[in-house]
């Protein structure tokens, strides 16, 4: 656009929000900027290298900078804030938990810690019930890894490639993007091909993907593996929802070969969705163990995976122990997080307002070339960006540019996906129609503006 196009442009306005938060007296971002530099690791990276975003205050779907500037967060702290910033009853929670008992270990009886444990384990399906608490997704992902290993006396895993599962050793080695990876020893995983609709061999066929599933446990292991693990709706992968079809028959193939199947939930459990609470349940599968995070605690580190007991005894044959798992502190906003999603209706609120939005970017595909695909289901939507709509061409360059004028323009989105074009919005699930709107409207005068 030229510049006298651009002139005639307005900004769309903000939502109205009734809060403004206390006044900032601390250091400025650049003395933290220079901090971070000299004390933080050199392969830190963050959004917006240009001027990075201070960010002081969190209220709801909102954050607000050091001066006082506010913006729309659609991005969730990565699909971690599913209440809402500061939600004030998992603040609660925190303060009269903090207050009573900080910390004590599994090794003594709290009930902050079987309260959770028990609410959990009614959110899952069949046998699914027992509990171990971890502190990030990672942990939660090597857990299982190990728990399916000792249980099936094997140790080939299958896992899909453009998966993000964590990083350290067995969740590295599952996660299948070589952006994510590092030349350290990764052993025993078979990443079949992605199932992936958009750019995928097979389009929407799942059952066709899956039988690379199977082509993998024939040529590639002794015919015996412990697991399959997958997202149901790939995050860090730039929010790919696996062809239809493809979970159950992919399960089908594992459990022949007498693996277990693994359920990343990290990103699309928790009500993200709206149409379930689980990601998997969207393919109507029952998964043998599944991970949990980021969205549990609403931004406090907290993870879970959770087994049956038949399952679960296999880590009674050593000890298994964790000090920060299943921290009264965390387990205490874990539960006011699960209280929340069903007082509010966020499940609900996620399918309603992430449909409608879906709506609303699809609208901006039509009207915008850039624009390739348009996915994900509930608030686990993506927008992957492309030079050239039948080459499939990633416009990495465009994304970051648009990114930086959404900012501009007060709407905070991730960026993702292996080529790094795809916009990720995963907001908290409290966000409103009106609150779509905004972002929708923002990412069309962005982009009206490249
Ligand atoms: N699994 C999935 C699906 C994730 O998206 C992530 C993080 O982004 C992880 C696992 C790792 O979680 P954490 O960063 O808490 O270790």
């Amino acid at each position: 656009a030229s510049q006298k196009d651009d002139d005639m442009i307005i900004n769309p306005r903000m939502p109205h929000f009734d809060y403004s938060p206390p006044p900032y007296n601390g250091p400025s971002a650049d003395e933290i900027l220079s901090k971070r530099k000299e004390f933080l690791s050199p392969s830190m990276f963050y959004f917006y290298e240009k001027n990075p975003l201070h960010l002081v205050h969190g209220k709801m779907q909102y954050l607000f900078d050091s001066n006082g500037r506010r913006y729309l967060d659609a991005f969730g702290g990565i699909a971690t804030v599913s209440c809402g910033h500061c939600h004030p009853d998992v603040v609660e929670a925190i303060v009269n938990q903090t207050k009573r008992l900080q910390h004590s270990t599994i090794l003594y009886l709290n009930n902050a810690i079987t309260d959770f444990a028990e609410a959990l384990a009614s959110k899952l399906p069949g046998d699914l019930k027992v509990v171990f608490f971890t502190n990030s997704g990672t942990e939660a992902n090597e857990l299982a890894i190990m728990m399916a290993r000792l249980y099936t006396g094997c140790h080939d895993i299958i896992s899909l490639r453009n998966a993000y599962h964590g990083n350290a050793a067995a969740t590295m080695s599952t996660t299948g993007q070589s952006v994510w990876k590092f030349n350290v020893v990764q052993s025993g995983v078979h990443h079949a091909i992605n199932p992936d609709p958009y750019r995928g061999v097979f389009g929407s066929d799942g059952e066709k993907y899956a039988k690379d599933v199977e082509d993998l446990i024939l040529f590639g292991t002794s015919g015996r593996v412990a697991a399959f693990m997958s997202e149901a709706i790939q995050g860090v992968g730039g929010i790919v929802e696996l062809a239809p079809g493809y979970l159950p028959a992919a399960y089908s193939a594992v459990r022949k070969a007498g693996g277990l199947c693994i359920a990343d939930e990290v990103q699309s459990g928790f009500a993200r969705t709206g149409s379930h609470f689980w990601g998997f349940e969207n393919q109507g599968v029952v998964p043998d163990i599944v991970t949990m995070a980021k969205g549990i605690g609403n931004g406090i580190p907290l993870g879970a995976v959770v087994t049956t007991p038949e399952i679960a005894e296999v880590l009674c044959h050593s000890n298994y122990f964790n000090t920060f798992g299943g921290n009264p502190v965390c387990t205490s906003a874990g539960l006011a997080v699960l209280r929340v999603i069903e007082k509010e209706n966020l499940q609900e609120n996620a399918h309603v307002v992430g449909s409608y939005l879906k709506e609303r970017l699809m609208a901006i595909k039509n009207k915008h070339e850039i624009v390739g695909d348009v996915r994900g289901r509930g608030l686990l939507l993506g927008v992957e960006l492309v030079t050239d709509r039948k080459l499939k061409t990633p416009a990495k360059a465009e994304t970051l540019h648009i990114m930086d004028k959404m900012k501009e323009m007060g709407v905070l989105v991730g960026k993702g996906g292996f080529r790094g074009n795809v916009f990720r919005i995963t907001p908290p699930l409290c966000f409103t129609k009106e609150d779509a709107d905004f972002v929708a409207d923002v990412m069309d005068c962005a982009m009206s503006k490249i």
